[in-house]
């Protein structure tokens, strides 16, 4: 049998192909190295609770994920949370402050001064002088000044990307921002023509999750493909032409034939597997990085804290901290509340601190307790002590989160001129082509279809 279509990989990019294969009744085979699906998804249930080892929430915006969840059936085991109720907390200057969309309780929590408030309102007038491609940092900075760029969107996008701001392209990392300066001119004009337009007006994001975790969606897809168009523990080792055709060999000493292949596993494992068959694309995809990055989940006693941990989480503002925030994992939805303990996930590394990850887990466990108790010493009056922190898991990854850097546009237009013109049969997708979301993985699956 030669299939249409295999996929490489069974995380939400590759399922998410092999949904969308199904639904038009095109012959295909997900092929998954592991014994399980879902790849970087790890829900993990815990006591009446539940934490993610990976992905906390996905944002229900993306057009895919409803149509998804509708073609499922899934409605009723969606969690939610508005956007908007969700407190988030930044840790700057020893306090954790909490971040208000309020521009005055922005000034009042000492987030940001009232000096570089005003500048804020400059933003219009403070426009591009040259063509070259801006990091992060430059274009915010340009656009907002230097204390909102480090203390808040900074700060904030640590929690996306663990990247380095000075690297991450503006393009990729702030689209949304960018596109409203190219298209009204300024954010402030393309933020107020958005809100005037009724369509715009409707929407309020919210996060969600399911009952039992995200891996419950990744599941759930498994079970619409029968054992002919989902194979697991097949890992792909070689690719040969044949004819038109291609024979993919297993490390099961398995072959499978297909006509295209579309790649949804990580860009550096796509290289690999193209080393010989086509050297050029295989080089443009190992020219995208990957910071590490370590998780760990953990207990906290409730009764030592003075104040409740009372939201999403907190990101840190401080440099000099190698925590990048934490997720309070058991208070991100009322239904995964927990009596007397707090269910924590913390995580440490990011392209501006790839070192950390070289060191022993237990060492950098002791450095997230450290950082961890100066965090709270303020809710709790000093009374958390190294012995309250319960370790439940955790997890390295050395190549976690692509690195959308400065450049990353001409990656991406190679690559898709490479496979257009040398191989029209590969097809990429993942997060690490437009976006680092779920819902950008989503968009890119649906373009290969
Ligand atoms: C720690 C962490 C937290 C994140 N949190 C969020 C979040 O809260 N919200 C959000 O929107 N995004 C988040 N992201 C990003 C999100 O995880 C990704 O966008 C998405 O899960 C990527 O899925 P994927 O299917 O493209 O890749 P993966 O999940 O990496 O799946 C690739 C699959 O390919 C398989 N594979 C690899 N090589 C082979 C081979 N040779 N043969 C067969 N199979 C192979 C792997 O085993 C794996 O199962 C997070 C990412 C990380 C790392």
């Amino acid at each position: 049998m030669i299939y249409d279509y295999v996929i490489v990989g069974g995380g939400i990019s590759g399922l998410y192909a092999a949904h969308l294969l199904n639904k038009s009744q095109q012959s295909f085979c997900l092929i998954e190295a592991k014994s399980e699906l879902g790849g970087t998804w790890k829900s993990i249930p815990y006591k009446n609770s539940l934490f993610e080892l990976g992905p906390n929430t996905i944002i229900d915006s993306s057009v895919d994920l409803q149509e998804l969840i509708a073609d499922l059936n899934l409605e009723e085991g969606i969690l939610k949370t508005s956007l908007a109720k969700s407190k988030r907390y930044i840790f700057d200057e020893g306090k954790l402050k909490e971040l208000k969309p309020n521009p005055f309780a922005l000034i009042s929590s000492g987030l940001i001064s009232a000096k570089a408030f005003l500048k804020i309102f400059t933003e219009p007038f403070n426009k591009k002088i040259s063509d070259e491609e801006e990091s992060v940092r430059d274009f915010a900075t340009r656009k907002f000044g230097e204390e909102p760029t480090h203390k808040l969107l900074e700060t904030f996008l640590k929690g996306v990307w663990a990247g380095d701001p000075g690297k991450l392209s503006s393009e990729f990392a702030l689209k949304f921002l960018v596109e409203l300066e190219n298209k009204y001119g300024s954010i402030f004009s393309g933020f107020f023509s958005q809100m005037l337009s009724k369509k715009e007006k409707k929407k309020k994001k919210s996060i969600i999750s399911f009952r039992e975790g995200l891996q419950f969606l990744t599941n759930k897809m498994a079970e619409q493909l029968d054992e002919n168009s989902l194979k697991l523990n097949y890992e792909l080792d070689s690719i040969e032409k044949d004819n038109g055709d291609y024979v993919l060999n297993f490390n099961n000493n398995e072959q499978l034939k297909a006509k295209k292949i579309i790649f949804a596993n990580k860009a550096y494992e796509a290289a690999e597997l193209l080393e010989d068959l086509s050297p050029e694309l295989s080089q443009t995809l190992s020219d995208i990085y990957y910071a590490p990055i370590a998780l760990f989940a953990y207990s906290l006693p409730k009764s030592k804290f003075k104040k409740a941990l009372d939201g999403f989480g907190y990101l840190s503002a401080d440099n000099n901290f190698e925590t990048l925030g934490t997720i309070w994992a058991s208070e991100l939805f009322p239904e995964r509340n927990l009596d007397d303990e707090y269910l924590c996930l913390s995580f440490i590394g990011g392209a501006k601190n790839p070192g950390v990850i070289e060191k022993s887990e237990d060492l950098i466990w002791e450095k997230v307790v450290l950082e961890q108790l100066k965090v709270y010493q303020e809710w709790t009056d000093g009374d958390l002590e190294t012995g309250d922190f319960k370790l439940i898991a955790s997890k390295k990854i050395v190549k976690a989160i692509p690195q959308l850097n400065i450049g990353h546009g001409e990656i991406i237009e190679k690559l898709e001129e490479l496979s257009k013109n040398q191989a029209p049969n590969f097809l990429f997708t993942g997060n690490y082509i437009n976006g680092v979301s779920i819902k950008d993985a989503l968009a890119r699956s649906k373009a290969c279809c």
